[in-house]
């Protein structure tokens, strides 16, 4: 099948981007929210990519006007899907949300149509069942701003047709991002089974009082030559995210440095250091 329409849906952070990089290369795109509210955020989010798109990629307000203009947008779900050859979803990260989503539109959709999702915690077996098609389903991870960050991760099921997959990989390509293709299901992808150790590891040498984040951070650019550190990736992630999981991480009381990190970090954004998005978090931007 040749992919020319696609669905997303799901308009906020991640939707609105997905959305917009596929009408940027030449898809027609049909948006999907809840109801009028979303979907009328979702156009503002979708403008408002303008400049990142020119000051990132040099686009032209003419290439960004032709994007634009390939999006329709509906909260109407039989009416979004009815003529999908690829549903790519980035709803909320909840199971109660996604699965009845899944259902739905495995109803409503054309049977030929390939369902992917956004999910960055489930494996897509925890959802094949519920699409109804679990040969045509098969996880499409992009990350935030994808326009610049532009890998895809693809992640198929046991069940998933491996024609279907490579019709994705192809798909990825087409839309410009860079597919990362996993053999078989990990839960956090490549990106995130390699990044979260680092992080961890560096937020216990700093808790242990070993060193300093500037001197960790120091030490994995000067040795390897990365051009950041953990905790400078940690003032992008933002410091909120980071101290949300780690509150949790205490909470279950597991790990005895969890809370004395948990407690570091909340120091951080009592004083209001969300790290990149408030201009300082470990280090001043
Ligand atoms: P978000 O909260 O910004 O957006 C979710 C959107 O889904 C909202 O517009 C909401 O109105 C809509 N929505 C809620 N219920 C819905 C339903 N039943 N049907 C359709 N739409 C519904 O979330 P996000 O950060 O864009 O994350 C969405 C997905 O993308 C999640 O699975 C997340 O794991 C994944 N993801 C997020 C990031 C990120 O950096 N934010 C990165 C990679 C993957």
């Amino acid at each position: 099948m040749t992919i020319k329409n696609v669905t997303v849906a799901g308009s906020g952070v991640l939707g609105s981007q997905i959305a917009f990089q596929t009408a940027f290369k030449g898809f027609n795109v049909t948006v999907y929210d809840i109801n009028e509210d979303a979907i009328n955020a979702a156009k503002e989010r979708i403008k408002g990519l303008r400049h990142s798109y020119r000051h990132d990629i040099a686009a032209t307000d003419a290439d960004f006007e032709a994007g634009l203009s390939r999006i329709s947008y509906t909260w109407d779900l039989a009416d979004a899907v009815k003529n999908a050859d690829l549903v790519i979803e980035a709803i909320p990260e909840r199971l109660d949300i996604k699965k009845p989503f899944y259902n739905k539109i495995g109803e409503m959709a054309p049977k030929e149509a390939i369902f992917t999702s956004n999910s960055s915690t489930l494996v897509p077996s925890a959802l094949m069942e519920d699409t109804g098609r679990p040969s045509q389903f098969l996880n499409m991870h992009f990350a935030n701003q994808v326009w610049l960050n532009n890998t895809a991760e693809i992640m198929g099921s046991p069940k998933t047709d491996p024609k279907i997959y490579d019709e994705i990989v192809e798909f990825a390509r087409n839309i410009g991002m860079i597919p990362i293709q996993l053999k078989k299901e990990q839960p956090g992808y490549i990106l995130n089974s390699l990044l979260i150790p680092l992080l961890s590891a560096g937020e216990e040498l700093w808790v242990k009082g070993v060193a300093d984040p500037e001197m960790i951070d120091k030490t994995w650019m000067a040795a390897t030559g990365a051009p950041m550190g953990p905790f400078a990736i940690l003032d992008v992630v933002g410091i909120r995210t980071a101290y949300n999981i780690t509150a949790t991480q205490a909470k279950s009381g597991e790990d005895p440095n969890a809370q004395v990190l948990a407690d570091k970090l909340k120091e951080l954004l009592d004083a209001g250091k969300l790290g990149m998005e408030s201009s300082e978090g470990f280090y001043h931007y």
